[in-house]
Formats: C-alpha cells, sequence, structure tokens
C-alpha cells in the first residue's frame, strides 16, 4: 500500500483558491481545478452511504475489451466498501484482473469460480476477502476458467448455475446476519455462456462504455443478448446503469461520444465520468485500485462519485 496516499483525505487538502470560477477569462487548467475541488468536496461531504432494501446484483458488461469493465468493478465495488457497504466482486473473467487488482490470489489451481461454475461447490469455501478494503469480498478466477466455456456446454442448467450458486450464497450470509448489498460481476469480453451466466444471475446490467470513437459500435448486439437473456431465462434483468470511462475533458471527441451515448440511452447514463487518468491504469499493478492508491486523484473520486450516484439511483 503507498503510505503516503492512505492517510484520510482533510478539508485542508482541497483548500485552495476557488475564486477563478467567477473570472470570465477562466482558463481550461482553471476550470479542470474548479471542478477537481468541487468534486472532492461532495465526496468528502459522503461519509458513508445508504443499504439498499435488498442486495443488488450488477453485470459489469460489454463484449468489447479494454472499455473499463474490470477498472469499473473494482473501483465501484471498492467505494461502496469504502463507505461502509458490504460488497462481493465475481471475476469472471478467466484472465483474473480483478482478481489481481484487489490483491485476491488466483494462480492456476486456485479454487474459485470456475469450482463454483462447473463443480458445484459452495462460494462460502471460494470468497476471498480484499486485504486492504473492509467489508469487500471477491469470489476469484483463475486462467481455469478459460476451459469453463466449453465445458458449461455439456452440463445441466448450463446457463443458470452461477445463478443457483449465489442465490444460495446470499441467502446464507443473510441468515448469519450478514447480508451483502452489492454484489459486481465482471464479465469477460465475448457474450459466451460466462456472460450469459452472469446476465441470469444479476438484476441490474451496468455497462461502461469508453469516451472513443466506435464506442457505440457492438452495443446494438449486447442490447438484443440482453432482451433475449430477459425474454427467455430472466425477466427482472435490466439495464439500469451506463458509466463514460477514459473521458478527456480536453477533446470534443469525448463530449461527441458522450452526447451520443446520452441520446441513445437516456438518463441511464451517470451524471459523472470516469476521466482518462494515468492513476488508474497505474493501480492494478500495485495490485491495488485506484482508491487506495491515490484516494485525492481524479479518478478515485470520481469512482466515488459515481458509486454514490449509484446507490441514490434504486
Ligand atoms: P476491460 O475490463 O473492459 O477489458 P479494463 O478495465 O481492463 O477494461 O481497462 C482497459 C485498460 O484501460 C486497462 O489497462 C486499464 O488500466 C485502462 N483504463 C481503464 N480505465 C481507465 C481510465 N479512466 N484512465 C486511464 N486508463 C484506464
Ligand atoms: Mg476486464
Amino acid at each position: 500500500m503507498n503510505g503516503e496516499t492512505t492517510r484520510p483525505l482533510t478539508a485542508g487538502d482541497i483548500d485552495v483558491q476557488t475564486s477563478a470560477s467567477s473570472l470570465d477569462d477562466e482558463t481550461p487548467l482553471a476550470a479542470a481545478a474548479r471542478d477537481h475541488v468541487a468534486l472532492a468536496q461532495r465526496v468528502l461531504a459522503t461519509t458513508s452511504l445508504p443499504r439498499p432494501a435488498h442486495t443488488r446484483v450488477f453485470v459489469v458488461a460489454n463484449q468489447k475489451g479494454g472499455v473499463g469493465k474490470t477498472t469499473t468493478t473494482v473501483n465501484i465495488a471498492g467505494a461502496l466498501a469504502l463507505k461502509g457497504l458490504r460488497v462481493l466482486v465475481v471475476d469472471l473473467d478467466p484472465q483474473g484482473n480483478a482478481s489481481t487488482a484487489l490483491a485476491v490470489p488466483h494462480a492456476e489451481g486456485t479454487p474459485g469460480v470456475y469450482e463454483a461454475l462447473v463443480d458445484g461447490t459452495d462460494l462460502d469455501e471460494l470468497v476471498r476477502p480484499c486485504p486492504d478494503i473492509p467489508g469487500l469480498t471477491v469470489l476469484p478466477a483463475t486462467i481455469d476458467l478459460a476451459g469453463a466455456e466449453i465445458e458449461l456446454v455439456s452440463l445441466v442448467a448450463r446457463e443458470t448455475r452461477l445463478d443457483k450458486a449465489l442465490q444460495a450464497y446470499l441467502a446464507d450470509c443473510e441468515q448469519a446476519g450478514d447480508r451483502i448489498d452489492y454484489v459486481l460481476i465482471d464479465c469477460p469480453p465475448s457474450l459466451g455462456l460466462l456472460t450469459v451466466n452472469a446476465l441470469v444471475a444479476g438484476r441490474e446490467v451496468l455497462i461502461p462504455i469508453q469516451s472513443e470513437y466506435y464506442a457505440l459500435e457492438g452495443l446494438g448486439q449486447l442490447v438484443r443478448n440482453i432482451s433475449l437473456v430477459q425474454k427467455h431465462l430472466n425477466p427482472a434483468l435490466d439495464i439500469t446503469t451506463i458509466l463514460l470511462t477514459m473521458y478527456d475533458a480536453r477533446t470534443r471527441l469525448s463530449a461527441g461520444v458522450a452526447d451520443e451515448v446520452r441520446a441513445f440511452f437516456g438518463d441511464k447514463v451517470l451524471k459523472t465520468v470516469i476521466p482518462r487518468s494515468v492513476r488508474v491504469s497505474e493501480a492494478p499493478s500495485y495490485q491495488q485500485t485506484v482508491l487506495t492508491y491515490d484516494q485525492s486523484s481524479s479518478g478515485a473520486l470520481s469512482y466515488l462519485e459515481a458509486a454514490r450516484e449509484i446507490t441514490g439511483r434504486v
């Protein structure tokens, strides 16, 4: 853990001159500084987040790779847990990037989501705590999961195996007086059986969209697949949340993509956007979320604010 950045933020950290906002000739840098201060103040004012009436299960999906699914999963989950909620991350990508970022062991052969799906092992035996963030637990993925996509084909109830395992685990936790508030399932970049299992197990779909050219390409297919699962396997499923990631406020491209996404998905799109930030991309190589790696960075503040927004949209 980075010792310098773990001290809680105080008002003093953000006590910078904000009068620039009253100037007509405000520079882009001054505007960015002002926005950062305003965001930090909003985030600091939120010491805890409300528990939902029932466990909310989010599927973080987009069949495109590199759009920020894993980054969003670990940082939203981390933000919710840091604000006092009980959170489970299900790593459903054989790459195991979410397990890495949350510092949970996932070397080949480590029991994890593969054993839950293929062998029917209880989640209770597989879920591990994230060492850096109290209240956050992880069902890890190993490379063994790569074979599950094919192995599942011949198994009974192949689309509902994650749902069964997860529901049993959530019921056990609730009975033990330890209810989980949020589950976030990090999907692989495909629409195969693993993603279908996630869509059957979840109630809300969170789609991260990279603020880049071609951002909307493939979304039609994703939406159609979600509708199919909804119709045949999980009527309760709904796309509730869209998050713009890797947003670059300096480019008209990002603003243009954001406008298009908002025109298409309306108020499902979170007001908060996640800026492109080196700190966000550095954090996983230290086995951390950006929240613990650099808590005052724009990436950390934005994910905290996005998490707050999500808890307010029930
Ligand atoms: P996915 O899970 O959809 O494949 P990732 O979350 O792994 O996408 O992100 C892809 C790459 O982009 C990773 O290297 C990640 O660190 C980087 N990245 C994600 N979000 C940001 C951001 N806001 N700023 C900078 N880099 C980011
Ligand atoms: Mg990923």
